[in-house]
């Protein structure tokens, strides 16, 4: 299996504040990469910092084999990175469909009737959005909310998801189906994920792989269901 993504030795932060030390991480194509850690770890900054919302300060970032480092972030975009911030980034008064189009900006005018199509196949994928298209984004539920975010990135046609705490704040059943869906993206689309989780049963369950990080550093990295298993680190680092 080959890498898509090659992270090696990142730096990045905020002003003064240094949030990753050296950090690397490799992650397969269609694999999906769970990476934990706690509250303040640096879990967002490195998503942010991958996709070119923070700057890096140094390392390199690889992707399909070619230099992104210091990329911006269209350009990612273009690359098929796609990133879900935390709490998905809807935008409230835009209706579902109007969101949707967001993922679709950056071909133009010119594609605009691939980003139609896209924009089915979301619908296909999520009959809850397709039912509700006109709606606008506030008066959507937080699942629904979560599901649109993830919809929008895949409007994008991505070859990489960055995906930040998806379940943040959704009920079991909800954070099962969203789970459910990523597997699905998987096994059935050869999408490759890297995952951002604090719901840590529920990431390590679907993931290929796992990365523990702390203070900005990778603590510990394996197959998801041996650091499942692993008590001592669980207990360290994992909080259960
Ligand atoms: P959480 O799960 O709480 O989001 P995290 O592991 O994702 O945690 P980060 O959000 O990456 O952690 O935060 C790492 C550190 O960087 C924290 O000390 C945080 O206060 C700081 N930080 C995050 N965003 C900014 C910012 N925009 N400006 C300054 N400091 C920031």
């Amino acid at each position: 299996m080959t890498n898509l993504l090659e992270v090696a030795n990142l730096e990045g932060g905020y002003g003064r504040l240094k949030v990753l030390h050296d950090f690397s991480v490799t992650v397969e194509e269609s694999t999906i990469t769970a990476v934990l850690g706690a509250n303040g770890a640096g879990k967002s900054t490195m998503l942010k910092t991958i996709s070119g919302l923070v700057p890096p300060r140094g390392g390199t970032i690889t992707f399909a084999g070619e230099d992104i480092t210091h990329l911006p972030v269209e350009e990612m975009i273009v690359r098929g990175l796609a990133h879900v911030p935390e709490g998905g980034g809807v935008i409230p008064e835009l209706t579902v469909e109007e969101n949707l189009r967001l993922g679709g900006l950056w071909r133009g005018t010119a594609g605009a009737k691939v980003t139609t199509e896209a924009i089915k196949e979301v619908y296909d994928l999520f009959e809850r959005l397709g039912e509700r298209r006109t709606f606008h984004g506030h008066q959507l539920s937080g699942g629904e909310r979560q599901m649109l975010a993830l919809g929008r990135a895949l409007v994008s046609k991505p070859k990489l998801l960055l995906l930040d705490e998806p379940s943040l704040g959704l009920a079991p059943p909800i954070v099962a189906r969203i789970m459910a869906l990523l597997r699905d993206l998987r096994d059935e689309m050869g999408m490759t994920v890297l995952l951002v989780e604090q719901n840590v049963g529920s990431a390590l369950g679907i993931a290929d792989e796992g990365v523990v990080i702390s203070v900005g550093n990778v603590v510990a990295r394996g197959h998801a269901a041996d650091l499942q298993s692993d008590v001592k680190l669980r207990h360290a680092y994992l909080g259960f």
